[in-house]
């Protein structure tokens, strides 16, 4: 299974790194999970579109979903028109999508993406993936999403704070892909649906991650900084994702 960053920036993109956006791919399957703006240009560069074998989105925050809109426009708009890719996500997700665009049941987004509303716990399978979603601590509805093939497995957190029962679910990921937002102690400062690098690493340690990797760090911090504060809790070295690396799981 292989773990491409398209894009990493937490919040917002830059120039050079679209927000949170990612490619899972296996000899048989394509996965495009979140969508974050500027993300659809990245996924372009790497992958036809076209033969994506499904979407999945985190939850309804702008800089994990507001690229569907341009995939929306790619899919459908091309000479050789793409319909039915099984796009999965909370039904929240779903419903401020398709409300962006006043669409209807007979609106072409419909055609183009089938949607199909996500469960807690409900495994997906896509190809030859299962993918579990689990519900993370977030201030709305957001799935963190476990992928595995062939005995190995990923988790990727999407955005999340340290509480909930979500640690329970992660189950005992060969590679960790976790959200940074905060450095320091800075998750106090009463925004805290989020992670620090430091709570990443405890994270990553507690449940037995072979792997760490950290996204979702604002373009404002140093991700140099985020890394070491992630491994003094995690005992090991980590790394901070970088648009365009693969990483084999
Ligand atoms: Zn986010
Ligand atoms: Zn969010």
């Amino acid at each position: 299974m292989r773990f491409t960053v398209l894009g990493s920036s937490g919040t917002y993109p830059t120039p050079t790194n679209p927000a949170s956006s990612y490619l899972v791919r296996t000899e048989h399957s394509a996965i495009w999970c979140d969508a974050g703006p500027g993300a659809f240009q990245a996924l372009a560069a790497v992958i036809d579109p076209a033969v994506l074998d499904a979407v999945l989105v985190s939850h309804r925050h702008p800089d994990h979903c507001v690229d569907v809109f341009a995939a929306f426009h790619a899919l459908a708009y091309r000479p050789d028109p793409v319909h039915g890719i099984p796009f999965f996500a909370h039904p929240s997700v779903i419903d401020h999508l398709t409300g962006f665009l006043d669409a209807g049941r007979d609106h072409l987004i419909h055609t183009v993406f089938d949607f199909r509303p996500v469960e807690a716990g409900v495994d997906i399978s896509v190809g030859d993936v299962a993918i579990r979603p689990v519900r993370m601590d977030h201030s709305v509805p957001t799935f963190g999403f476990g992928f595995e093939w062939q005995g190995r497995r990923l988790f990727y957190t999407a955005d999340t704070g340290p509480n909930g029962s979500w640690i329970d679910d992660v189950g005992q990921p060969d590679l960790l892909v976790s959200e940074a937002s905060f450095q320091g102690d800075s998750g106090g400062n009463g925004y805290t649906q989020h992670l620090t690098a430091a709570q990443a690493g405890e994270i990553a340690s507690r449940v037995g991650a072979t792997r760490l990797l950290l996204t979702h760090i604002p373009p404002h911090l140093d991700p140099r900084r985020s890394v070491r504060e992630a491994e003094t809790g995690f005992g090991r070295t980590v790394m901070a994702a970088v648009p365009g690396a693969t990483h084999e799981v």
